[in-house]
């Protein structure tokens, strides 16, 4: 599985210096990771646009999100829509699967996660306080929940934060093994841990870079026994033959 020393150089948004997030980096890095801090995230995902190289995992940027954190589910034409609310951490994944949309809708190679989690909470909190529904929020939409959290504490930072909403369930879609950070936490059972499945030949075949299907299944199961719920998706099936 890639890990995040993939990762050499990390940007951070000079706004952001002292935020959660760049407080986790800098104490979670390796001396092997070089740090900047920037004036202008803009300028760095234009330089990216244009000369970084497509299949490069070597760079992370965080940044400000100005936008939405929060939007419903896009859904599918003629289904009957499930109520499922996607949380936008951040655009780019650490893994290449072959059949992700990612690859062809992203138009530079720089992995960019937001680090304005007060700006993120307080979406949150307008769009799900005093409000007599239960909400399902993923986070897996535009990029893999776990993949860089043992660098960002992203993931760790919301389960604490969904810990005091009982209204409220957070779902983290991976393809990774990286369940440490999440095991001590006081999540509340507000929080389940999911995975995408598929068979080890498609998984060896097309989903470079991710955890194997022993790897999955063994933190699958470190997380029940730290009192989370799981959930399994078989998505996407493809047909082959043995
Ligand atoms: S792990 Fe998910 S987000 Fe990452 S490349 Fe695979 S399908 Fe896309």
């Amino acid at each position: 599985m890639r890990t995040v020393n993939e990762i050499k150089n990390i940007y951070i948004e000079k706004d952001l210096e002292n935020s959660l997030i760049a407080n986790n980096i800098r104490e979670r890095a390796s001396a092997e990771h070089k740090i900047s801090y920037i004036d202008d995230p803009k300028e760095l995902l234009s330089h990216f646009r244009q000369h970084g190289e497509r299949e490069s995992k070597e760079n992370l940027l965080l940044y400000s999100n100005k936008g939405d954190f929060f939007s419903s589910c896009p859904g599918t034409d003629g289904m009957v829509c499930c109520q499922y609310f996607v949380l936008n951490l951040g655009q780019g994944c650490l893994y290449d699967c072959h059949y992700c949309y990612l690859q062809g809708h992203l138009n530079n190679s720089l992995l960019s996660i937001f680090g304005n989690f007060e700006d993120l909470f307080a979406k949150i909190a307008e769009h799900t306080k005093n409000k007599n529904i239960h909400f399902r929020i993923g986070t897996g939409e535009y990029a893999d929940s776990l993949a860089l959290e043992p660098l960002t504490g992203q993931s760790t930072a919301l389960v604490n934060y969904f810990s005091h909403h009982p209204n409220a369930t957070l779902e983290l879609k991976t393809k990774s093994s990286n369940v440490e950070e999440l095991l001590d936490l006081d999540h509340r059972n507000n929080t389940v841990v999911s995975w995408s499945l598929n068979p080890k030949a498609i998984i060896d075949l097309v989903e470079e870079g991710t955890a194997s299907l022993p790897e999955r299944l063994a933190a699958a199961k470190k997380v029940v026994e730290a009192g989370y719920k799981i959930g399994f998706h078989l998505d996407p099936l493809i047909y082959f033959k043995k």
